[in-house]
């Protein structure tokens, strides 16, 4: 007998203006990418109740980078759900210190004007330290969990950064690109990275691995060619 394909579902749940979070769902469980900010959190588990999850089916919470708009609310999310926070060993600490590592550079103009504008709400927050219940490296498989995928190293917006690469070819990559705020179905650079030329490294490795289809944390979903023109532009 041939064995059935996995059940997985991606559900996106935006929570502010330009941000979202990701319930992956299995066969044997659902786990939630990234955390949204501090404050956000009964939102996040209002959602959850709407799709008939209760906190505790939550199995991993798994964090994408080390930024807060990623990781601020894990803390919470962590305390309400008993589910295990997971971050890359590189991106660990600035969960530990509970802010961003001071460790980036704007990609352009425009993003330096509105990391000055953005800037109080980029510090951090004694209630947003934490420390991750799982330190990972990479390839880490998540068949434990009940998703069938597993989490690779995509490093350059943040040294830590990772994509969840599911086995049907869905990727959820954080910040590796994002949504063209004009042009929906248009990438853009992440507006600021630790190293923009590991990012584009990451994104070229991430296409050999065909995926499917790409959810980014900030804008609309993105298609393999979308990130393709990206990396052209840039390389
Ligand atoms: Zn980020
Ligand atoms: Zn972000």
């Amino acid at each position: 007998m041939g064995k059935t394909a996995p059940t997985l579902q991606v559900t996106p749940l935006t929570l502010g203006m330009m941000s979202r979070i990701f319930l992956v769902q299995g066969d044997a469980g659902v786990i939630v990418v990234d955390a949204g900010m501090r404050g956000q959190t009964n939102r996040i588990i209002g959602a959850l109740a709407q799709r008939e999850i209760a906190p505790q089916d939550v199995r991993l919470l798994l964090i994408t980078h080390g930024h807060l708009d990623h990781f601020g609310g894990a803390k919470a999310l962590q305390a309400r759900t008993g589910a295990p926070v997971a971050v890359h060993a590189q991106d660990a600490d600035a969960l530990r210190a509970g802010r961003n590592l001071p460790t980036f550079t704007p990609t352009s103009w425009p993003s330096a004007l509105l990391m000055r504008v953005g800037a109080s709400l980029m510090q951090g927050h004694a209630d947003s330290a934490l420390e991750p219940d799982i330190v990972f490296t990479t390839p880490w498989r998540l068949d434990d969990y009940g998703i069938a995928g597993e989490v690779i190293h995509t490093p350059g917006h943040t040294p830590g950064s990772v994509t969840l690469l599911l086995d049907n070819g869905v990727a959820i990559v954080g910040d590796l690109a994002m949504g063209n705020m004009l042009f929906p179905k248009r990438a853009t650079a992440p507006l600021i990275a630790w190293n923009p030329e590991r990012n584009w490294e990451s994104l070229r490795l991430l296409l050999e691995h065909h995926p499917t289809l790409i959810y980014v944390t900030h804008g609309q979903p993105l298609t393999p060619a979308a990130l393709h023109a990206l990396l052209k532009q840039h390389t």
